[in-house]
């Protein structure tokens, strides 16, 4: 334990964000590392406890609670307290492949069940593990370590995203030969066309790590889809194991009259064309907000993504709609440590809102009714605005709740662009029809967590694919773990990979 009295002696500070005023103007990341010396006195207020929920990954009730890779939170925290940065992201590494990734993205569940927490502020895991692999590469301690050996076997993974990533990195890691296929034109599944650029930058992070992954065998084949390019069985035939890992990537959609407008777009088409902008692409899909009236329908951080890049496209005005009520400040009684705390949260979309706007993007228990058109002047129907009623959440007669609306709330808004941030219904058909694949009752890939075994004799599915859309994390933690079923199906009996000389 580095300081025994650190929880005591002092308070939790974050690194200091770019102001949104300031931020609004680029596409550049929000998020600063600490100093070295205010890392070290976070590092300190770790108490190390006996039992560290942080880093258990448990889930309960029904939701993540701790780290889903189980990193070492309090033994990397103790390092950094007493120096030893090196060390740190060795320890850092034997759990997680990429936390450059996390430690800009993750939601840090593992704060939410950081004992400090109970009665104090919880220890900056996030901003520590963000700052110990930083440092570590500001320092050249990440270097490509290809395999010593390379054991003859060969494994393609279906999917760039960080579940797919994980797994190439473990298999090739491992000593097999591993090829990544990804129907995009670029490798990073929605780390680089779902994530904006100021959340996760493109070229300075996510390229960076495959640029390693690249040195150390892994191979990247872009604009090829697997099942129609390309048949799983091609893929069976010339290797010995496959990895499914394609995400969850189809849109809920919004079934009201006038859906079918110019100018009503899924969130994921939108942020990815305007990523591609930022990239350097001359897309004709672009679509942008600049000097528009914006609704986001979906108030859930894929939303809330919506309304940081309409707002640094220039719109006029920007509402984000939630039809779930507001969250409270606080825990309730029914939502105790170490669980996820339910709390309402102003993330950095909305702060840039309130900066620009006034108030808060966001109206709760509402639902919209229909989409209102007029003829624009190429005699196609676009969107002018949307009509919402408010509601309220009771129980019908079978105990279920449902959204009941409440008379005299109709209200109708000024729109020229809609973006609809309803969540995923799980993964897209054309592999999964093509190739005799089983699929759950939620229609995502059948495999089990824990072996990670399709119907299909040598293909696994890992990541949102398996799961549903999720978090980044999750999708670390389950391409590791398909990575090590693949290898005892290759090789057994498994043996774990070597970080670091
Ligand atoms: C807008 C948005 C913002 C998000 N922000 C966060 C966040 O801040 N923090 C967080 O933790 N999580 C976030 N998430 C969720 C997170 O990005 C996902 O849970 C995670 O990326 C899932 O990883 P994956 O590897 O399973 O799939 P994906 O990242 O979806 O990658 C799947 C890849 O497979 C490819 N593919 C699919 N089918 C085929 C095929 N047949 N052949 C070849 N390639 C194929 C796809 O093109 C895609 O590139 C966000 C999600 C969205 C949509
Ligand atoms: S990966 Fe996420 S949950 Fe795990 S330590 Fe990092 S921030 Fe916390």
């Amino acid at each position: 334990m580095g300081k025994a009295t650190g929880f005591m002696e002092y308070k939790r500070e974050v690194p200091k964000e770019r102001s949104p005023k300031e931020r609004i103007k680029d596409w550049q990341e929000f998020k600063n590392k600490f100093s070295e010396e205010a890392a070290k006195i976070q590092g300190a207020r770790c108490m190390e406890c006996g039992i560290p929920f942080c880093h258990s990954g448990l889930e309960i009730g029904g939701m993540v609670s701790g780290c889903p890779v189980n990193n070492l939170i309090p033994e990397w925290n103790d390092l950094i307290y007493k120096n030893k940065w090196e060390e740190a992201v060795r320890r850092l590494l034997k759990t997680n492949n990429f936390p450059e990734f996390t430690g800009r993205v993750c939601p840090a569940p593992c704060e939410g069940s950081c004992t400090v927490g109970l009665n104090d502020p919880a220890v900056t895991i996030k901003a520590n593990e963000y700052q110990i692999i930083e440092k570590a590469f500001a320092e050249g301690w990440i270097q490509p370590e290809p395999p010593e050996k390379r054991t003859g076997k060969s494994a393609a993974v279906v999917g760039s995203g960080p579940a797919g990533l994980a797994a190439a990195d473990q298999l090739n890691k491992l000593g097999h030969k591993v090829t990544v296929y990804e129907r995009q034109d670029r490798i990073g599944g929605l780390l680089v066309y779902g994530i904006p650029n100021m959340k996760l930058d493109k070229e300075k992070v996510l390229k960076r790590r495959l640029k390693l992954m690249e040195a150390e065998g892994v191979e990247f084949i872009t604009g090829t889809e697997i099942g129609s390019d390309l048949s799983l069985e091609e893929l069976q035939r010339g290797f010995d194991a496959v990895v499914l890992t394609g995400g969850a990537t189809k849109p809920r959609d919004l079934e009201v009259p006038g859906r079918a407008a110019e100018g009503v777009h899924f969130a994921v088409d939108y942020l990815k064309a305007n990523t591609k902008r930022i990239l350097g692409d001359q897309n004709e899909d672009y679509i942008s907000a600049e000097a528009k009236d914006v609704i986001v329908i979906g108030g859930g951080d894929t939303g809330t993504d919506c309304v940081a890049t309409a707002i640094r496209q220039g719109a006029k005005t920007v509402n984000q709609f939630e039809i779930m009520p507001k969250s409270p400040d606080e825990r309730q009684a029914d939502n105790p440590w170490p669980e996820w705390p339910k709390t309402l949260k102003v993330d950095y979309g909305q702060e840039e809102a309130i900066e620009l706007f006034g108030s808060d993007p966001r109206e709760f228990l509402i639902m919209t009714k229909d989409i209102l058109t007029a003829e624009n002047d190429s005699g196609q129907k676009a969107v002018t605005g949307v009509r919402t009623v408010k509601i309220n959440w009771e129980k019908d007669e079978n105990g279920r709740f449902t959204p009941v609306e409440k008379a005299g709330t109709e209200k109708v808004w000024s729109a020229d662009l809609i973006l609809i941030a309803m969540g995923f219904l799980g993964p897209e058909e054309t592999l999964i029809e093509s190739s005799g694949l089983e699929q759950d009752n939620r229609s995502n890939i059948k495999a089990d967590y824990g072996d990670f075994k399709t119907n299909l004799k040598g293909v696994f599915a890992a990541g949102d694919m398996r799961r549903g859309q999720s978090l980044v994390v999750n999708a670390i933690d389950e391409g590791r773990k398909a990575a090590r079923e693949v290898d005892q199906y290759l090789q057994p009996p498994f043996t774990e990979p070597i970080y670091g000389k």
